[in-house]
């Protein structure tokens, strides 16, 4: 699985450091979503723990999915 969200497009709705780690980990604008799909707190065990349609699930909900 490739993850390549267009940061330019990610300051939109976010304005901290725009990262994919950042999104899926981090962003506090996400928190609430995030907690509905997955609880981690680094890349490798997000991949490794959570399958990859609840990465996408979250992606979708988030409203990032187009970016992807
Ligand atoms: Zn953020």
């Amino acid at each position: 699985m490739t993850l390549s969200i267009k940061q330019e497009s990610l300051a939109i709705v976010c304005h901290c450091a725009l990262t994919v780690a950042h999104v899926l980990l981090e962003c506090n604008h996400y928190n609430v979503v995030r907690q509905r799909y997955f609880n981690v707190s680094a890349l490798h065990e997000l991949f490794d723990t959570v399958n990859a349609q609840s990465i996408l699930a979250f992606i979708r909900d988030i409203g990032l999915y187009r970016l992807l």
